[in-house]
C-alpha cells in the first residue's frame, strides 16, 4: 500500500485530497496543526469509506514536530510515496499595514513549512529512488494579487522551490510539481463577501468556484507515474481559466 502525507488535511482542499487519495488506495497521513477534532473526522470519513488513514499533529513550521511526524509515518508504513504540501494561510490588507510579524507568520507556514516537510521526507524517497512531492501554490503566486502581496510572494516562492528541487532530485527518481488553484470554496475564502465571490466567478471562464475535489483530481493526475511520469518542475493551474 502506497503512503501519502497531506499537510493541512483537517479541512478544505487538504481534506478533499486526503479523501481522494484514500479512495485511490493510499494509506493517508492526515496532518493538522490546531483542529484535532476536524482531522479525526476526516480520518473517520476515510475509514467509513473503506480507506486507511491516521491523523498526525504537527505545526509545519516547527522542524522537530515535522521530523517526529514523518518518523511516525515511516514507523507505520515503512515508506512515503507522496508528500502534498498543502497547509497554508492567507492574509489580506495593504502592504504598508503589514508588520514584520505578519511577514514571518505567512512565510513560516506557506514557505518554511514546505521546506521543512520536504526536507524531512526526502531521505526516505531518495533511498526508495522514487517519490512525488506536490506543492499547493496559488494563482496569485503566478499573477500577484493586490492587497495580498505577502501571500502572493510566499506562493511565488513555492513555485521557485518546486522548479529548483525538481532539477535537484529528478536524478533520484523523485518528481516535484506544483498546483496553482484559483478560487476554491473553502473556509479560507469565508472572509470574501458574496459580491466579491460573484465578481471573481464572472471573471472565471468556467463560471464557478472550484471545489477541493478539483484540486484532488489534479493531485491524482500528477502523482500517477503512468499519466505524469515525464512531468516534473511544472505548475498546473486549476483555476477555471481565471489566469490565462
Ligand atoms: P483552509 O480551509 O483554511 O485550511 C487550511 C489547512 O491548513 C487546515 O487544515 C489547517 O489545519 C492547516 N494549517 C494551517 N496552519 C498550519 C500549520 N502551521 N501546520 C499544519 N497545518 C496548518 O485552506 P484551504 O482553502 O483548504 O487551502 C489549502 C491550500 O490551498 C493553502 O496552501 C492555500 O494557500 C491554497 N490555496 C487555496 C485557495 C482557495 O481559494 N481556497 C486558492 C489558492 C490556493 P488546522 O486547522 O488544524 O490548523
Amino acid at each position: 500500500m502506497k503512503t501519502a502525507v497531506i499537510t493541512g488535511a483537517s479541512r478544505g482542499i487538504g481534506a478533499a485530497i486526503a479523501m481522494k487519495l484514500a479512495k485511490e488506495g493510499y494509506f493517508v497521513a492526515v496532518n493538522f496543526c490546531k483542529n484535532e477534532e476536524a482531522a479525526l473526522q476526516v480520518v473517520k470519513n476515510i475509514r467509513n469509506a473503506g480507506g486507511k488513514a491516521e491523523a498526525f499533529c504537527a505545526d509545519v513550521c516547527d522542524a522537530a514536530q515535522v521530523e517526529k511526524m514523518i518518523q511516525q509515518v515511516l514507523d507505520i508504513s515503512g515508506e512515503i510515496n507522496l508528500l502534498v504540501n498543502n497547509a497554508g494561510i492567507s492574509s489580506h490588507g495593504l502592504l504598508q499595514d503589514m508588520t514584520e510579524k505578519d511577514y514571518d507568520h505567512i512565510f513560516d507556514i506557506n514557505m518554511k513549512g514546505v521546506f521543512l516537510c520536504t526536507k524531512a521526507v526526502l531521505p526516505a524517497m531518495i533511498k526508495q529512488k522514487s517519490g512525488s512531492v506536490i506543492n499547493i501554490s496559488s494563482m496569485w503566486g503566478i499573477a500577484g494579487a493586490s492587497c495580498e502581496v505577502l501571500y502572493s510572494a510566499s506562493k511565488a516562492a513555492v513555485i521557485g522551490f518546486t522548479k529548483a528541487l525538481a532539477k535537484e532530485v529528478g536524478p533520484s527518481g523523485i518528481r516535484v510539481n506544483c498546483i496553482a488553484p484559483g478560487l476554491i470554496d473553502t473556509e479560507m475564502n469565508a472572509c470574501l463577501s458574496d459580491e466579491d465571490k460573484h465578481q471573481m466567478i464572472n471573471e472565471t471562464p468556467i463560471e464557478r468556484m472550484g471545489a477541493g475535489e478539483d484540486i484532488a483530481n489534479a493531485v491524482c493526475f500528477l502523482v500517477n507515474d503512468e499519466q505524469a511520469g515525464f512531468i516534473t518542475g511544472q505548475v498546473l493551474s486549476v483555476d477555471g481559466g481565471y489566469i490565462i
